[in-house]
């Protein structure tokens, strides 16, 4: 867990020692991507979603990743520069990433009697039906909830910085 007021601190220290004063920083509503760099708005985001179940070390490394593509410029991708650049920096992840996270840190599995799986981040308020299986409500197909530990390298590993 992070606290966003200091990631944000961090985050615009980072910018102002690295970038120029055209660059801002701002939270995004991502649930699949941990960070990114708008080179259009000159604006590095992170996910306020995922920053928030992050630790602060996996925010950090998410905005060196940007930082680095800032510096790097649009045409690069994630090449031999923006890897020099990103290395550093004190960059330590690579350039691909795990794809989806939201279900990764889902607590809440449902499995419907048919054997679909559904997560949920909260704990169902109500009976929910598989919407694979009818899609109205119908409670020939409730799910059955269960909740999961999800370990800190379980977040970690699924940090997807873009
Ligand atoms: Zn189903
Ligand atoms: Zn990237």
């Amino acid at each position: 867990m992070s606290d966003l007021v200091r990631v944000r601190e961090h985050a615009v220290a980072l910018i102002a020692a690295h970038l120029d004063d055209t660059w801002t920083f701002d939270f995004d509503h991502a649930k699949r991507r941990a960070g990114q760099c708008d080179f259009t708005r000159r604006r590095i985001t992170l996910s306020r979603y995922l920053t928030a179940r992050y630790d602060d070390e996996t925010n950090l490394q998410t905005l060196l990743h940007e930082v680095a593509h800032a510096l790097a410029g649009p045409e690069e991708g994630h090449g031999a520069r923006w890897k020099r650049i990103a290395r550093s920096l004190g960059y330590r992840g690579g350039v691909t990433h795990r794809g989806e996270t939201a279900t990764e840190l889902a607590p809440w599995v449902g499995v419907c009697p048919n054997g679909h799986i559904a997560y949920r981040h909260r704990r169902a308020s109500r009976p929910t039906s598989c919407a694979k299986c009818s899609r109205s409500f119908d409670d020939r197909f409730l799910f059955v909830w269960k909740r999961r530990e999800i370990s800190p390298a379980t977040r970690r590993l699924a940090v997807t910085p873009r």
